[in-house]
Order: C-alpha cells, then structure tokens, then sequence
C-alpha cells in the first residue's frame, strides 16, 4: 500500500519524476497515487519526500 498525505504534500515533484509508475501530479499541483504496490521506487520516493508526506506499507 502507497499513500500520500495531500495536505502536507508541497508539490516538489521528486516522487513523480523518480518513480512515475506510482505517483502523478495532479491538476492542483500535489501528487496522487496512480498504484498503490509497494515497489522499491516507491519506498525510495517516501524516503526522498522533503516532508515525510509519503507512507509506504
Ligand atoms: S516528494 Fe513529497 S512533497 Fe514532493 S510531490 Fe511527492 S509527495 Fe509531494
């Protein structure tokens, strides 16, 4: 499971650049989950998100 928290998402854009097939930008600038497994990019997105905003389990 892959989420992120949009209210403390500051649209930065690492995660979506560093592993696309899991995070997008969405129209209001934060990013969204677009597949929710728990692939290594995605733990390494959540441990490079400046304000913790990711949770991987
Ligand atoms: S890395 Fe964190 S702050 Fe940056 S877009 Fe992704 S969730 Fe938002």
């Amino acid at each position: 499971m892959v989420k992120v928290d949009q209210n403390t998402c500051i649209g930065c854009g690492l995660c979506a650049g560093m592993c696309p097939e899991t995070f997008q930008m969405d129209l209001d600038g934060k990013s969204e989950v677009i597949n929710d497994e728990n692939t290594p990019c995605a733990k390494n997105a959540a441990e490079s998100c400046p304000v913790n905003a990711i949770s991987v389990n």
